[in-house]
């Protein structure tokens, strides 16, 4: 039986981790934290493909959505998974932009249609009509959102009861042990080594914090990103909409999740956060014009988080060069695609295949 460590326990290495315990692999999972305490439990988690050219990684999300998707008949219930589309239009300047976007994602066989203002109506009766004006409105019904942290702890718990796989959380990696060019294990902080054939490290933002070899580190181009949230809200608000005024999905019990790109670009990571701050204020403002029924409501929390985003913006998944023993999968909108990359990593590892869909995402590609 093949020994695994998968490092870290987002919803890439539950996802990896789920995989490779069904495959046959003895998986023991690393957690510095707690399941889902990473980038994973703050995330937008809009899964679609909507602007992810070119065309390969394109797939690799439409991927992602599909196997979210075939959960339903390996899991019964996927209480994790909203589905339902989103709705997107757009102020003046970007239409070109969308219009042109929508094209392209109908010649690759997106769903993408444009809809009339009856429809949005019928879709989401709580919008205020004004807030369009005049701008067209696209629907991708084949789009949704997930809770993240449910679905990782539904795979671990899966891996762990169907499969025996291990989890240990409160284990952060403080090193890679190494025999000459091998990676035969992982040391935690508290002075525990762990042996295993094949080391997965799925960290997220803090891969490179496994290894003290700066040999093995990835280059990474990680950006901040800030949610708020309100409390439960009077609106029926059941999708995710990117608008205009606001990007919001709802979060649970009635609050909505709100994110502003522009927002992102004026805070940094020092950004002393409160619900009270003025940005705070302003998205839940935004929220309200675009649902004038949630009323005079005050933000209730803002959170942030730093994307793994590898250096050039595309997932990094595969085995680490100047090494054996050592596989890496980090990977920006994880969320969407962390149940077909947690599967083809465990066929790769396990079942010995090297998968097409990856040539293009090799770490290799960083250190040539
Ligand atoms: C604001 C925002 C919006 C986003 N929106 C979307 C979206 O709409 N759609 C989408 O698909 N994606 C989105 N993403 C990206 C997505 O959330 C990430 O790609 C995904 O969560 C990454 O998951 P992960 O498991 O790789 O990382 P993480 O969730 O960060 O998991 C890594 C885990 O490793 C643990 N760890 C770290 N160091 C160690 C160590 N040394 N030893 C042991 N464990 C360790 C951490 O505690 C953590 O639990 C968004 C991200 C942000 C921040």
């Amino acid at each position: 039986m093949i020994k695994t460590i998968v490092i870290g326990a987002g919803v890439m290495g539950a996802s990896v981790a789920y995989r490779l315990a069904q495959a046959g692999a003895a998986v023991t999972v690393l957690e510095a934290t707690r399941i889902g305490g990473g980038t994973s439990g703050i995330s937008f988690a809009w899964t679609n493909a909507n602007k992810k050219p070119p065309k390969t990684y394109h797939d690799l999300n439409i991927a992602g959505m599909k196997a979210h998707s075939a959960l339903a008949d390996e899991f019964g219930a996927t209480p994790w998974r909203h589905d339902g589309g989103s709705l997107e239009w757009a102020a003046e300047p970007d239409r070109r932009a969308q219009a042109e976007n929508i094209e392209q994602l109908r010649s690759w066989g997106y769903a993408a249609e444009w809809i009339t203002r009856h429809q949005v109506e019928e879709l989401e009766p709580d919008i205020d009509p004004a807030t369009i004006g005049d701008a067209p409105v696209a629907f991708f019904p084949e789009e949704g959102w997930l809770d993240p942290v449910v679905y990782a702890h539904a795979m671990l718990s899966a891996a762990q009861r169907r499969y025996g796989a291990k989890v240990v959380c409160g284990a952060r990696v403080v090193d890679l042990i190494m025999a000459g060019e091998r990676v035969t294990g992982a040391r935690v902080a508290d002075g525990t080594q762990h042996e295993a054939d094949i080391v997965v490290n799925c960290a997220g933002r803090w891969t490179n914090e496994a290894t003290r070899d700066a040999g093995l580190h990835l280059p990474l181009a990680p950006t901040v990103g800030f949610l708020f949230f309100t409390p439960p809200v009077a609106a029926s608000l059941s999708r995710v909409v990117r608008t205009n005024v606001i990007d919001a999905r709802p979060d649970g019990a009635g609050r909505l999740m709100l994110h502003w790109n522009p927002t992102d670009a004026a805070l940094s990571f020092e950004a002393r956060l409160s619900p009270s701050m003025p940005e705070a204020r302003d998205l839940v403002r935004r929220a309200r014009q675009l649902l004038p029924s949630i009323g005079e409501v005050e933000p209730e929390a803002v959170r942030i988080a730093i994307r793994p985003i590898p250096g050039d913006h595309f997932s990094a998944v595969g085995p680490m060069p100047r090494t054996s023993g050592y596989y890496i999968a980090v990977t920006h909108s994880g969320v969407t695609m962390s149940p077909f990359l947690g599967a083809v990593v465990a066929d790769e590892i396990i079942g010995g295949r090297q998968r097409s869909e990856l040539a293009p995402f090799r770490p290799a590609r960083f250190f040539n």
